[in-house]
């Protein structure tokens, strides 16, 4: 112990009993374990004890202390994986969560998790059903597909569509489509792992048909077509339209996989969305079509796999496809989103993904400009402004639509820019902001009606 040490303030310490006995720590007394509360006091007591040793003098009254195990026990109370408001405008931002989902969804998962269910059961005859069912018919009235199987995401379909359908047989792929998804997903790496050879054909820029036509032979097992779902090749540019290359590939005798990424159900071109939609691939005649269900489809997470029934069936009975079948929450969620899309109208209004790509403008410029006269009004050390800008449909998705929406803009007088963010973060409800021109903006295209609430306490609480 160093001499500086003052012994005193050491013995001087409040005991543990008199902080327990803090009006302070009532509360989680009262809603929590003792031990948990008396462990959170030690640990604020050995923080202060760790002060002073280091030649410090902290403050040691009881209510400093008690606050201090406050903090503890909110801290060690927090989840890993929590809510957040989304202020970036990003709709579908992949560290976020993607998609968040429809709430009838929600509701439904939770019935299902917490009670026992029909996953493997079939009522009417009281005996063991297919966990694959429970979708099947849905997925083929919402996309006109004749058969489906769902698995674990999308780079997960792509494996085993691979491996069940050309297992050591070359794949062909335009050079314009070998598309990488956030970092750890590569068409030519998965065709690897999938044990598939790939054989890429035509430039970067142009594919022509004859491109694939030359490089067919007695070992191609199929084409491939991807969706370039997250770039556009832009100016000089040819691909070879679906329908093409299924005709090519039936003369072949071999199928054409469509892998779309995103998996819109309604046509969105009005909105601006320049995305193929599930039904335009399956009438265009690919055997094959795979898209995720967390991004434009707005459901879980989740690999959908519909198309020819012969195909379908040589997938669904591959070994791999037990390795990635989904579990009974999943299931459930992806049951109720396809019930969702019985009625279109229906599903832009109930699918958030859908409702905030579609929402109006103005709608969307009157929330800015609502929150902002509120935001005035209260009197913060901060000026408020509302600010047009350009969001994104995001997670791979639509990458060329510029989303018009509007920003309410902070700038806060005695802090930094920065550091606001960073409070904002820290929030009960962590709130995620973007920063552009010194200003912190929040867009209100993804913050949703009830989040504004929420948003507000906490810019009065730090502002203040
Ligand atoms: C997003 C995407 C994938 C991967 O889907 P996950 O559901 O994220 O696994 C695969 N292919 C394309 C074209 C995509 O856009």
């Amino acid at each position: 112990m160093a001499d500086n040490v003052n012994r005193k303030l050491l013995r001087s310490i409040p005991k543990i009993d008199q902080i327990i006995a803090s009006p302070l720590l009532k509360d989680p007394l009262d809603n929590s374990s003792r031990e948990v509360v008396i462990d959170a006091v030690r640990r604020a007591v050995n923080d202060i004890r760790t002060d002073i040793l280091e030649g410090e003098t902290p403050d040691i009254s009881v209510e400093t202390i008690a606050r201090a195990a406050l903090d503890i026990l909110s801290s060690t109370d927090r989840r890993s994986l929590r809510r957040v408001i989304n202020g970036t405008g990003i709709i579908l931002h992949t560290n976020l969560g993607r998609a968040r989902l429809n709430a009838r969804a929600a509701e439904q998962v939770t019935a299902v998790a917490m009670g026992y269910s029909t996953l493997e059961y079939d009522l009417k005859n009281g005996e063991r059903g297919s966990r694959h069912d429970h979708i099947n018919s849905l997925i083929r009235e919402v996309t006109g597909a004749e058969d489906a199987i769902a698995v674990n995401n999308n780079a997960a379909a792509t494996l085993l569509v691979l491996m069940a359908l050309t297992y050591r047989k070359e794949v062909v792929v335009s050079r314009g489509e070998l598309v990488e998804i956030g970092g750890s997903f590569r068409v030519p790496d998965i065709m690897k792992v999938g044990g598939t050879i790939l054989r890429e054909v035509g430039t970067t820029n142009k594919t022509h048909l004859y491109d694939y036509e030359k490089a067919i032979n007695e070992n191609t097992g199929a084409l491939l077509k991807v969706h370039t779902s997250n770039y556009r090749i832009m100016g000089f540019t040819e691909d070879v339209e679906p329908a093409r290359l299924v005709g090519l590939a039936h003369k072949h005798l071999m199928p054409m996989i469509y892998d779309l990424g995103s998996g819109l159900i309604p046509d969105l071109h009005d909105y601006g969305l320049d995305e193929p939609t599930v039904a335009s691939a399956l009438k265009a005649g690919a055997d094959v079509v795979l898209f995720s269900g967390d991004k434009l489809l707005g459901g879980p997470q989740a690999g959908i796999i519909v198309g020819k029934k012969r195909y379908i069936d040589t997938i669904k009975s591959h070994p791999l496809a037990r390795a990635m079948r989904l579990d009974k929450m999943t299931l459930a969620a992806l049951e109720e989103t396809f019930r969702i899309y019985r009625d279109p109208k229906q599903a832009l209004e109930q699918i958030p993904v859908l409702s905030m790509i579609t929402q109006p403008l103005d709608q969307v410029e009157s929330k800015a400009e609502a929150f902002t006269r509120m935001l005035r009004e209260a009197n913060l050390q901060a000026s408020f402004a509302k600010l047009d800008g350009v969001g994104r449909v995001g997670g791979g998705s639509a990458p060329m639509l510029n989303l018009k929406t509007w920003a309410v803009a902070v700038l806060p007088s005695d802090m930094s820019v920065d550091e606001l963010a960073i409070r904002l973060r820290k929030w009960r409800v962590p709130i995620i902001s973007h920063i552009q021109d010194g200003m912190l903006l929040l867009d209100m295209r993804t913050i949703s009606d009830d989040e504004i609430e929420p948003v507000y306490m906490a810019l009065v609480d730090i502002l203040s």
